[in-house]
């Protein structure tokens, strides 16, 4: 791969004009050229080339794949900032690569250090668009420009990008070790490796004794952040005679107290799947326990094991004590429901719903069920009962996603499949999760 970049390893045109500067192509038209390239790629068949034209057709490829990965770092900064993701209810551009490029979580995430690190340093993305460096230039940059260090890294934007266009990105990442070890004053901290890496939270005193706070919490913190925001905001029902209505102290406190729930159910270990509290939840067909198994309309399943066979379940049921609890479910989950006696889901019900779904049903989510609140599919106000086929878990932010741009969500009792459609008719169906 040396190769690639040797020849071009004079950085010097810093003031040249944008690489596309003849006509810029529209992405459609861009993009028909990319797959007719792909079609005649596939016809090609190295036994008929010459070892020349080989070494030749490496290199280029190299080369192409370092354009396209340019290309990929602006439209994905400009997908970002439009919030494109919303079209297909997701709620953020991670979530929307998960869903619709198969991109694994490393894949993803390399990604979006890209795009965040090019932002803030315009001569280094200059430079791979005109392609005097490599992604691997790149990435050994990204990799150690944590949220907290990455103004103090781009103070040294012109040294490392004169640095990677003469050296190899294994030479990028030892100067970044190093001013990355001055920035945080000790020895060398290993690189970021995790998402829970990045967190951090400072709380400083700020003009006229206000409080600055400024910092990069995990996907929990976000979480509880905008549970409060949300329940602060929330008014109370137009049916709230005026004596019972909450002073804004009293929605503060239960903003608070529930966000904390969330964390605390979060956290809880003992007798809890998935942050569910509960012992042992078997989720049968009525005919499996009546012995019927040809009638059965589903497998049973053991909470924490998964599908199970129905000698197995019967047996668990003769044999146990009455700890064990259990759900009973006909075509699967339909007579399970509270109807409108209740308004969210008891926790005996919320222990069902958390075997059938494990985590939210956002398109392209994965927060866990035990940050989720049940959405009622068919909402309270207009009359939808308290029931598993009316319920599915959805994070925060996708809760508020399908009320602001009115999705209508619907659950398939028998496949487990829920389906969103925008009010354009854009669907996005989210498969049930795998059985463990
Ligand atoms: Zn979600």
């Amino acid at each position: 791969m040396q190769s690639l970049t040797a020849p071009h390893r004079q950085c010097v045109a810093r003031e040249r004009g944008p690489a596309y500067s003849a006509g810029h192509p529209s992405v459609a038209g861009a993009l028909a050229k990319l797959r007719e390239a792909r079609a005649e790629r596939a016809a090609l068949d190295p036994q008929d080339c010459s070892r020349d034209e080989v070494a030749q057709a490496l290199t280029t490829l190299a080369r192409e794949q370092q354009q396209l990965a340019e290309v990929e770092v602006r439209l994905l900064r400009d997908f970002d900032r439009r919030e494109g993701f919303r079209r297909d209810g997701c709620v953020s551009t991670q979530g929307w690569l998960k869903l619709t490029t198969g991109l694994g979580h490393a894949g993803i995430k390399r990604r979006l250090q890209r795009v965040r690190l090019l932002r803030r340093m315009p001569l280094l993305e200059a430079d791979l668009r005109h392609g005097e460096i490599t992604t691997d230039h790149v990435d050994a940059i990204a990799k150690h420009a944590t949220p907290g260090r990455l103004d103090r890294i781009a103070e040294h934007e012109e040294t490392l990008t004169a640095l990677a266009c003469n050296a190899d990105p294994r030479d990028v990442r030892v100067a970044v070790r190093r001013i990355v070890e001055a920035l945080d004053d000790g020895p060398d901290d290993p690189p970021a490796c995790s998402d829970e890496d990045l967190r951090e939270l400072r709380v400083t005193r700020g003009l006229r004794d206000l409080c600055n706070v400024e910092g990069t919490g995990t996907p929990l913190l976000h979480e509880l952040l905008a549970r409060t925001r949300d329940l602060y905001s929330t008014p109370d029902t137009p049916d709230t005679p005026v004596s019972k209505r909450r002073t804004p102290a009293q929605k503060w406190h239960d903003a608070l107290v529930t966000a904390l729930s969330v964390a605390i159910r979060h956290h809880s270990t003992r007798g809890a799947v998935d942050g569910v509290r509960t012992h042992a939840v078997l989720f049968a067909d009525l005919f499996t326990l009546l012995g019927r198994d040809e009638l059965a309309r589903m497998a049973p399943r053991l909470s924490a094991v998964g599908q199970i066979d129905a000698e197995t379940a019967r047996h668990l049921i003769a044999t146990t004590n009455p700890t064990l609890r259990l759900v009973l479910g006909l075509g699967p989950w339909l007579p399970v429901a509270v109807g409108r006696a209740r308004r969210t889901l008891p926790d005996w019900l919320r222990g069902a719903s958390q075997m059938v779904h494990k985590h939210c049903r956002g398109p392209g989510c994965d927060r866990p069920f035990a940050w989720c609140e049940a959405d009622h599919l068919d909402e309270w106000w207009s009359g939808g009962s308290t029931a598993l086929s009316n319920a599915a878990p959805m994070c925060t932010a996708h809760n508020n996603l399908k009320h602001t741009d009115r999705w209508t969500v619907t659950f398939d009792v028998e496949t487990g499949v829920v389906t969103w459609v925008s009010r354009d008719e854009t669907r996005r169906i989210n498969l049930p999760p795998p059985d463990p």
